[in-house]
């Protein structure tokens, strides 16, 4: 559908900016993906983000943006979670994008999962795992805990919060990748504070602009250096109601 609606080219102009280009089935679904959150949207409040552009950007650029050193990596096993996925966002675009990764799909909203449940299929995706759940709770089962390479979250938590919640599920050297619209420097303070005690550290501030409404986003790196303690995260509703930092 975005190729019907005169997209193709600032799709494969703004593909470029990522030094990543799709291939055929990678567009495909992610056509079938736009016109499956469309139909979605008249009966669930998915997003507000429906002209062909915004969702080209907001949803599978911006999406990709954070996890452009695994584009086009070493085609290795990647376990992956997106945490407060809503609709599939950023998880989805990258279980697309990067074949070799398996994308577990957390929310602990149960309309979101029944959704994706329905969703992934329609999308012949095999490496994506809708999950039902609060972070604060999976994050101390042994299948999860310490078990992901990279973890994403966009538009879930305040930052420091953010990092509570995925540190805790990273492997040592895993990344976590927080996606962030402005990003200040007592923010980036907090968050030092915040990581230290949870066993991560600071990797890097990537600042860029969207390719179409050259708006500023950040994304924040964050890597696991060594075990996170066992009382983290804390339990369900603490780390919002008591950040760390
Ligand atoms: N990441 C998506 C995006 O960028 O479009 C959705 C963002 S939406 C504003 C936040 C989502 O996080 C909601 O679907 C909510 O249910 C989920 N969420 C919030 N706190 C959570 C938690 N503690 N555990 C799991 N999911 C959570």
């Amino acid at each position: 559908m975005l190729e019907e609606l005169g997209l193709g080219e600032i799709q494969s102009e703004g593909w470029e900016t990522l030094g990543w280009i799709p291939s055929d089935r990678q567009l495909e679904i992610f056509n079938i993906l736009y016109e499956q959150i469309l139909a979605g949207n008249q009966r669930l409040n998915l997003t507000r983000i429906t002209d062909p552009v915004g969702f080209w950007e907001k949803h599978l650029w911006d999406s990709l943006r954070g996890v452009v050193p695994w584009l086009s990596g070493d085609k290795l096993p990647l376990r992956v979670i997106d945490i407060g996925t809503g609709a599939g966002f950023p998880g989805v675009p990258i279980a697309i994008a990067i074949p070799t990764a398996e994308v577990t799909l957390l929310d602990s909203t149960g309309k979101k999962i029944a959704f994706l449940q329905t969703l992934i299929p329609r999308l012949g995706l095999e490496n994506a795992i809708p999950y039902l759940g609060r972070v604060e709770a999976i994050a101390q089962q042994s299948d999860h805990r310490q078990s992901y390479d990279l973890v994403v979250l966009r538009a879930v938590a305040a930052a420091t919060v953010a990092a509570e919640y995925s540190l805790p599920l990273l492997k040592i050297g895993g990344v976590a990748v927080l996606y962030r619209g402005q990003w200040t420097p007592p923010e980036q303070q907090e968050l030092q504070n915040a990581i230290a005690p949870l066993g991560g550290k600071l990797d890097s501030v990537e600042s860029f602009v969207t390719p179409v409404t050259e708006s500023v986003r950040h994304c924040v790196y964050l890597r696991k250096i060594k075990p996170t303690p066992d009382r983290f995260p804390r339990p369900v509703g603490i780390p919002t109601q008591k950040p760390l930092g």
